[in-house]
């Protein structure tokens, strides 16, 4: 068997030009676009892309953003002073803030300061509390994405064996959380592993669809697949390719080639679930402006 490949880009593309139909009815209509800001401290190469892919995606939906880059060395207080601001800016539906943030920097005493309701990262304990309660709100985006790419490819996830591998609190616990929601478009039956499962090759082979966010290149290989199984690969990651002119090559946490002979359906990396947080992070800033129109 070969897999048939879930095409996140493609995806993404089709969520971009949604989202850019609703923005332009709402113009239309004589109201304003809905507005993204981000902040992003340091100026690495991270920094840069994620950045110009805000950038690129804002106009091409024709969402306002605005970018707050502050310096590395940024004060905690810096931060704080910069998110009030955003927070009280009615004009800004949408905040996302760039992690991981510099170690002089507590992220747990920033996300204290945020608005939830311009949270489109669910990073804040009122986002999450409502996601854990089954309510609805500014779901996280990469776990949000995973699920928006099952569902538009058709594949059902309920009453289905789901097995999630990576138990952080922007990935893998919200993942396992959204999927076992009472709702039509989840429903499934969650196991989530981390690195203390024992026997985690079993447990996973046992998967109707694998979901797998651990952070260590290529660990799932074909033993961990059931036959006929979805693997849904979440990990990044740039390997050092000597052969290859930009000097990597890019991979998931899974052994994609042995994997996808065994698979039914798989994600690619790049083009899988990648694609889907910014078009989801977008979803997010349109619902949040949608939520602040229906409180006026
Ligand atoms: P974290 O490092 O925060 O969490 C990794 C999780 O994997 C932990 O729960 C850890 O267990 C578990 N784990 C680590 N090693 C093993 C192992 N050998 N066996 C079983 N479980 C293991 O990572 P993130 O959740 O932030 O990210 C995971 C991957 O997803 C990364 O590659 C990251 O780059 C990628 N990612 C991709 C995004 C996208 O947009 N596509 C967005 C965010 C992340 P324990 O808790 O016990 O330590």
């Amino acid at each position: 068997m070969s897999a048939t490949i879930i095409d996140g880009t493609g995806i993404a593309n089709l969520i971009y030009q949604e989202i850019a139909e609703e923005v332009k009815l709402l113009l239309d209509a004589g109201r304003p676009a809905p507005h993204l800001a981000a902040m992003v401290i340091g100026n690495d190469g991270a920094s840069k892309s994620y950045i110009e892919s805000i950038r690129k995606r804002s106009q091409q939906t024709g969402i306002t953003h605005s970018i707050y880059q502050l310096p590395e060395t940024a004060k905690k207080e810096d931060v704080i002073e910069t998110l009030r601001f955003i927070n009280q800016d009615a004009e800004i539906d949408g905040f996302i803030l760039q992690m991981p943030l510099p170690k002089h920097i507590p992220a747990d005493e920033i996300i204290a300061c945020m608005n939830p309701d311009k949270d489109i990262d669910c990073f804040t304990a009122i986002n999450n509390g409502k996601l854990f309660l089954g309510e609805d709100t500014l779901f996280p985006a990469t776990p949000w994405g995973t699920i928006e790419l099952l569902k538009r490819s058709g594949i059902s996830v309920s009453g289905q064996n789901c097995v999630v591998v990576g138990r952080s609190n922007i990935v893998g616990k919200p993942l396992a959380l959204l999927l076992a929601r009472n709702h039509p478009d989840a429903n499934a039956t969650v196991t989530l592993c981390h690195s203390r499962t024992r026997d985690l090759q079993r447990v996973c082979a046992e998967a109707d669809i694998l979901f797998v966010a651990i952070g260590k290149p290529e660990m799932i290989t074909h033993e961990y697949v059931k036959e006929g199984a979805v693997v849904i690969d979440i990990g990044i990651h740039r390997l050092p390719d000597a052969t290859l002119e930009k000097g990597y090559r890019l991979c998931g946490d899974v052994k994609y080639d042995e994997v996808a002979e065994r698979a039914s359906w798989i994600t690619p990396v790049p083009g899988g679930v990648g694609p889907m947080t910014m078009a989801c992070l977008l979803i997010n800033t349109l619902k949040a402006y949608k939520g602040k129109e229906k409180n006026l």
